[in-house]
Order: structure tokens, then C-alpha cells, then sequence
């Protein structure tokens, strides 16, 4: 049951940045670039290791300077068709926000990159300590409540920027994405997300590239799911 019956929702999306922005997982070209990406990656794969163990791991080994990262960063290839996304999110006057469980040093570069640095970016952090050489990841958006395949925990942030009646748009790819999409109304899913939507009998819509998303978004009003705003009620009461 609709208790605000009449009342527009107010529209949020939440966007997923590695391999939902860029097209590939650029945190871990990232890691895999600059620091011992094996056999730490795989170890985590193998549930070795939780994903802030992962990170804490390949930031100790880091290595790396200002002109590669640069190199690195203008590498990193970004959706075509993401600018036009954002265009036609601004139009709806729908707000947005990326969730990410990446880092800070590369996201917030290729967000300037592609004139997005104003679109607000939760992420993690890569602390240069004080002797100039190592780093110390920081996971700002941490939940210890929550057990899912993330340092921070991307539910957390969709939950603490919206209302439970507001209507949720979530965007992604990956097992980081499968926390928050429980708790919100409209999905578009690819590669891992998708299975998982697909196992858990989440309504989401598939899609390759931010085109498509544009697409069923002209077609379709978004309109709420009734389990998610559910979810969103009991964790609101649980605060
Ligand atoms: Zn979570």
C-alpha cells in the first residue's frame, strides 16, 4: 500500500563507477597496474581474505607516481554514453550520486576528466602516509552490521541519502552492487548483478551501455517496488 498516494516521489540514482562507468574494473587495472594484484586478487575470489583484508593487502605493496597514475587514469575507458545520461538525468531533475568501493585517487581523476566532478562520489580513500611512500586505505562508508562483498557498504549510502518513500534507480555490474539493490525500485544490472538479480527473483532490466539505460528510461516511469520500500522502512526504523 502507497501511503503518500498522489505524492510524486522524489527520484534518486545511485550509479556503481568500476565497469559501470569506465567499462572495465578500474580498480582492479588500478591494483593490478601498481601494486601485487596476485595471488591476492585470486585469494579473495576464494574467500581467503574479506574485501577490506583484499585492499589493506594490495595498498601495503602500492607503488606509484603522480605522471603514471595521470598515464593511468586517461587510460581508463568511460561509458560513451554516460555524458548523455547525466544529460537526461539533469533534464528529469532526478538527483544522482555514485557509489563506489573503489578508491578516491583514480575515481575522482576520471570523474575531472569527463567534466563529472560535480556529481557527488562516495568512495574509498588511499591515505599517502607520512613517509611519502605508503599508503593506507580508509573505508569511510564502512557498515560492520552488513557482511556483504565490500570494504564500505554501498546500502549504507544509498539508505543515508534518501528518504524510505523516495523511489530508488540503481546502476551496476558487480558483487558490490548486490547489497543495495534489495533496497531499491528500479534495476539495471549487468554481468554479476545480473545473476544475482536473476537467482534472488530481483526484477531489474539488463543493460550494456548507458544507452540503454536511456532508452527504457523514456519508455518507462520508474514506479516504486513495494518489497524494497519495505526494506527501506525497516532499516529506517532500525537507525
Ligand atoms: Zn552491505
Amino acid at each position: 500500500m502507497n501511503d503518500n498516494k498522489g505524492i510524486e516521489p522524489i527520484i534518486r540514482v545511485f550509479c556503481d563507477f568500476d565497469g559501470t562507468i569506465t567499462r572495465k574494473d578500474s580498480g582492479d587495472d588500478f591494483f593490478r597496474t601498481f601494486s601485487s594484484f596476485e595471488p591476492a586478487h585470486s585469494d579473495l575470489m576464494h574467500g581467503l581474505y574479506s574485501v577490506k583484508e583484499y585492499y589493506e593487502k594490495v595498498s601495503s605493496d602500492l607503488s606509484l607516481t603522480k605522471e603514471a597514475l595521470q598515464t593511468f587514469c586517461d587510460s581508463c575507458d568511460v561509458d560513451a554514453y554516460f555524458g548523455q545520461f547525466l544529460e537526461f538525468v539533469q533534464k528529469q531533475n532526478w538527483t544522482m550520486c555514485i557509489v563506489s568501493d573503489g578508491f578516491d585517487i583514480y575515481i575522482d581523476e576520471i570523474l575531472r576528466r569527463i567534466n563529472a566532478e560535480d556529481i557527488p562520489a562516495y568512495h574509498n580513500q588511499l591515505q599517502l602516509q607520512s613517509d611519502s611512500q605508503s599508503w593506507k586505505p580508509v573505508f569511510p562508508n564502512a557498515d560492520e552490521r552488513c557482511s556483504c562483498f565490500c570494504a564500505s557498504c554501498k546500502t549504507k549510502i544509498v539508505l543515508g541519502k534518501s528518504h524510505p518513500d523516495d523511489l530508488i534507480i540503481y546502476i551496476g555490474d558487480g558483487l558490490s552492487d548486490t547489497c543495495p539493490v534489495h533496497y531499491s525500485d528500479m534495476i539495471f544490472a549487468k554481468g554479476n548483478l545480473s545473476s544475482y538479480c536473476n537467482q534472488h527473483g530481483i526484477m531489474h532490466h539488463n543493460w550494456n551501455s548507458f544507452f540503454d539505460i536511456i532508452q527504457v528510461l523514456k519508455k518507462r516511469k520508474p514506479v516504486l517496488r513495494d518489497i524494497a520500500r519495505k526494506e527501506r522502512k525497516k532499516a529506517f526504523i532500525a537507525e
